[in-house]
């Protein structure tokens, strides 16, 4: 269904911001998109990566969302940026895996609550299921960009299958 995307990223932050007291979580930029998707899911995608961002950002940290119109394409860009932990180059290609974890997030995290390395490659799941192209940008111990390409809907709002 056609869904606009700058409610489901002010819901998703709105939600984050108010478990995660211990980090700056800011809304740079939401710039109005209709794309085609499952709401829901797309709610599952955007939480994976903020969950991700709170997880790997130490205390006092910033986490930044944007979503932008891409001038060029009929596409948005969202943005989830940290300036936590990092991932190492050579982890970079290997996080979208099942079950994957960088040794990073192994050594700095232990004792907290563990995770599973799902939560990625699910979002990668549904990234191709909805035409979502994700990047990655990252430093390790600087912090991590995650970039997604997801295409505006042909048919804007006259879609009709709700
Ligand atoms: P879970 O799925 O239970 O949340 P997880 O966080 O380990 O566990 P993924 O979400 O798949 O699993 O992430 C895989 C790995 O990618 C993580 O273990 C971590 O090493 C790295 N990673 C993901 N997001 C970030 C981030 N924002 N900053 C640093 N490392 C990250």
């Amino acid at each position: 269904e056609n869904v606009h995307l700058d409610e489901l990223v002010d819901d998703a932050v709105r939600k984050m911001k108010l478990v995660a007291k211990q980090h700056t979580l800011r809304l740079e930029a939401n710039e109005p998109g209709i794309i085609y998707a499952d709401p829901a899911t797309m709610r599952q995608m955007m939480r994976i990566f903020l969950e991700n961002a709170v997880k790997y950002t130490p205390e006092g940290g910033h986490i930044t969302v944007a979503s932008r119109r891409l001038p060029e394409k009929e596409a948005m860009q969202l943005t989830f940026s940290d300036d936590g932990i990092g991932i190492a180059e050579e982890d970079q290609g290997k996080i979208f895996e099942r079950f994957y974890r960088a040794d990073s997030s192994r050594t700095k995290k232990a004792g907290s609550v563990g995770g599973t390395g799902l939560g990625l490659s699910i979002a990668s799941w549904i990234a191709e299921q909805h035409d979502i192209d994700i990047a990655v940008e990252s430093e390790f111990d600087k912090g991590t960009k995650f970039i997604l390409t997801i295409p505006l809907s042909h048919d804007g709002e006259s879609h009709s299958d709700a």
